[in-house]
């Protein structure tokens, strides 16, 4: 398989670090983007102690501004970026009735306009090399909805809306253009949540546990793959079963 320049968004949280290491141990060249300078680096360091290296540009993806000038920096480091991860996210759950505009309106930003403010820059370079991989990470929470997280499900639904109109816009341009809906990850965002209530989570999951990261960044590295080029405008579900019999 040609190695490719890959930039994953969010690429130091749990998620982010597996599809890291798949990528590069699929031969290609890594980055991601961080807000904090100090933490970023020893992560970078840790990767690097792995044997993995990764490029890294300052770059707050809520921000059209930053997000352009954190591809242009990260191309500069490794040259044009042909696969893409949006992968950076947050949680700010509530009820809906209790929602403060600033928990409605960081997880939308954080979620969803992080995916226009990364891919628009990202995207005219595909379309004039006629290659390209865009994958969207999104939640079986975008498409069942759940209790307390309205922000974050109408952000990961929106995904799904962006994925396919993107994917039938440049399908004929060797772009293809997934979305990837993990189920309940044993990561910070997931371990955050109380135990009991977990525990309730995982008793509706038919595997009867937690996803590994590893396991997200698997089905990445396989859409990214010089063979998937047929593959777009999908989903894929991996939650262990639990989309089944909603
Ligand atoms: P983490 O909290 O471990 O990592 C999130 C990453 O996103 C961090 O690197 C964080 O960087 C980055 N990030 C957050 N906000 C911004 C921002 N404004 N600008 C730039 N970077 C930002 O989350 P996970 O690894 O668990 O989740 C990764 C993705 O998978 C998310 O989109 C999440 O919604 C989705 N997902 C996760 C599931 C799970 O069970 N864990 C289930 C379904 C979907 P920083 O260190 O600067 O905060």
């Amino acid at each position: 398989m040609q190695s490719r320049v890959a930039l994953v968004t969010g690429g130091t949280g749990g998620i982010g670090t597996s599809i890291i290491k798949r990528l590069a141990a699929a031969g290609h060249k890594v980055a991601t983007n961080y807000r904090d300078e100090g933490r970023a680096r020893a992560w970078q360091e840790k990767m690097k102690a792995e044997g993995v290296d990764v490029a890294m540009a300052q770059g707050d993806v809520t921000s059209p501004e930053q997000a352009e000038a954190m591809v242009r920096d990260i191309e500069r480091q490794l040259g044009p970026i042909e696969i893409l991860v949006n992968n950076a996210g947050i949680t700010r759950d509530t009820t809906f009735h209790r929602m403060k505009p600033d928990q409605w309106n960081d997880v939308i930003c954080t979620n969803l306009n992080s995916v226009y403010n990364v891919t628009r820059p990202v995207i005219e370079g595909m379309r004039e090399r006629k290659w390209g991989r865009i994958i969207q990470i999104s939640s079986i929470n975008g498409l069942k909805g759940q209790y307390g997280q309205a922000n974050y499900a109408a952000a990961k639904a929106g995904m799904h809306g962006f994925t396919i109109s993107l994917a039938r816009e440049n399908a004929r341009l060797g772009i293809t253009v997934n979305t990837i809906s993990p189920g309940y990850v044993a990561t910070d965002m997931v371990m955050a949540v109380p135990e009991e209530v977990r525990a309730k989570i995982v008793a509706d999951i038919p595997t009867g546990r937690l996803g590994e990261p590893d396991e997200i960044a698997y089905a990445v590295a396989f859409l990214t793959d010089d063979q998937a080029g047929w593959i777009t405008g999908s989903n894929l579900d991996i939650n262990g079963g639990h989309h089944m019999g909603w």
